[in-house]
């Protein structure tokens, strides 16, 4: 099945996100997923147009919301292959409260987070991942604020799959969301996706030089949540890989009496006494 749309990019050329986009789809063929049963939910940022480029059904939300309204989605019809896509903004700063409770609930889907340090659609701000020092016109002096550590978050948090790839480095990207999409619980990875607009700091050739991939290290076991942890802490996280995977039983399998059927295939039929009885209170 193909994957691609007409629609035309409206990215900057250079951008990261031309990367994730490739590998998603590369990976959605590789898993064999279906474009009508399969459901891009996206937030809000240059790396929320990344449904309008893939042939599947596509919610664009609200800004920081994509994480409930794909957990929505996957309750309402566990026949679809669900992936939440956003940036750094949607994820860590809006969305973050989502993204705690998500990590716990464990719901069979994929969460791809675009990280590029920085609000790219709004035209450069800094975002929770920016570096101390980070410059931008909001923060002249360089940024004060302590960056978020997505990655430890999501493995203190109780993640069961924790990657982070690199828009660059294909192969290990395709291989990552493939292995997310097949994981069944949630699955977390995030994806360094360069802006080469607005962040001229954290650049291909910086991470090209300072990434470390987890695969070249056949010591490293991505079975510990403590190993994991003390990995991300040694390194501020530019690491590429699997970094923490458990068996893992997803939330909507965990629940007594959740039907197999998807809601949406139920028959849902309301007696029309009891309707007519319900619309009386909103009279
Ligand atoms: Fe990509 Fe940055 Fe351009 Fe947005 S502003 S499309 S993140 S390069
Ligand atoms: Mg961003």
């Amino acid at each position: 099945q193909d994957f691609k749309t007409q629609e035309k990019s409206w990215w900057c050329p250079g951008c990261g996100d031309f990367g994730v986009l490739a590998a998603l789809e590369k990976a959605l063929v590789e898993v064999g997923a279906d474009p009508s049963t399969t459901a891009i939910i996206a937030g809000i940022g240059c790396s929320g147009k990344i449904g309008n480029y893939i042939n599947s059904y596509n919610l664009h939300v609200t800004h920081g919301r994509t994480l409930p309204s794909a957990m929505g989605v996957k309750l309402a019809n566990r026949d679809l292959t669900v992936l939440a896509v956003g940036g750094d903004g949607d994820a860590y700063a809006i969305g973050m409260g989502h993204f705690m409770h998500a990590l716990r609930r464990n719901v069979n889907i994929t969460y791809i987070v675009m990280d590029n340090h920085v609000y790219g659609l709004t035209k450069g701000q800094t975002s929770p991942t920016s570096e101390i020092g980070f410059h931008t016109k909001t923060s002249p002096d360089g940024s004060i604020d302590t960056p978020v550590h997505p990655l430890m978050l999501a493995v203190a948090g109780g993640a069961t799959y924790v990657a982070q790839g690199f828009s660059s480095w294909q192969p290990q990207l395709t291989h990552l969301i493939v292995e997310g999409i097949k994981h069944p619980g949630f699955a977390m990875i995030n994806v360094i996706s360069p802006c080469v607009t607005y962040n001229r700091v954290n650049t291909y050739e910086w991470y090209k030089k300072t990434l470390v991939n987890l695969d070249e290290d056949p010591s490293y076991r991505p079975t510990s949540r403590a190993i994991a942890l003390a990995r991300l802490e040694e390194t501020d996280e530019l690491v590429t890989g699997l970094i923490y995977q458990e068996p893992s039983v997803p939330y909507e399998d965990q629940i007594p009496g959740f039907s197999k059927q998807p809601i949406v295939n139920q028959n849902w039929h309301v007696d029309a006494a009891l309707w007519n009885q319900i619309l009386e209170h909103f009279e």
